[in-house]
């Protein structure tokens, strides 16, 4: 694959509430993935919020197996996986796909019946995209996030506006 393919992501979505279940179930995936920060909640949140325990609730209701895949520090994501009552892979590594391949492992999953959601093309998606997961992109939970993240987007932008998301 290459990389700019690596950064297209196979579904664009608004957000977690938007994806369409039932087509998922279609294509055969019992398993999501999960990023966190800007994803499920806002960015370096330490509690999950209403909205996280809406999306998981939608998905759980509808027989997804569920993990967090999080390059936070253990602690913190580890905290949200154990309130939102789902497993967690911590310093998943992402854009490496290897976070993934442990959570694929830890759930029992292949990566055929898999889906990986993020917020970031850089990290979210190149994972998800590496590891053979469908992946799906959705738009940041706010407008809040640390510098770091904040400054790829402005790239992530050419690469929406190349790959037509
Ligand atoms: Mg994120």
């Amino acid at each position: 694959m290459n990389i700019f393919k690596a950064m297209i992501p196979d579904l664009s979505v608004r957000s977690v509430r938007d994806i369409d279940l039932n087509d998922l179930k279609c294509r055969g995936i019992n398993t999501v993935l999960l990023d966190f920060d800007n994803t499920l909640g806002p960015d370096h949140s330490t509690v999950p919020t209403d909205y996280s325990r809406e999306c998981v609730d939608m998905l759980t209701e509808n027989g997804f197996k569920l993990c967090l895949v999080s390059n936070a520090k253990s602690g913190r994501s580890s905290g949200i996986a154990k309130e939102l009552g789902i497993e967690c892979i911590t310093y998943a590594h992402k854009p490496n796909p290897s976070g993934i391949m442990r959570a694929l492992e830890l759930m029992g999953s292949s990566y055929t019946e898999t889906a990986m959601v993020g917020d970031q093309i850089f990290t979210d998606v190149i994972a998800g995209r590496l590891s053979g997961c469908y992946t799906i992109f959705v738009e940041r939970y706010n407008k809040k996030e640390i510098w770091y993240v904040a400054l790829k987007r402005p790239f992530e932008r050419i690469v929406r506006l190349c790959g037509h998301f």
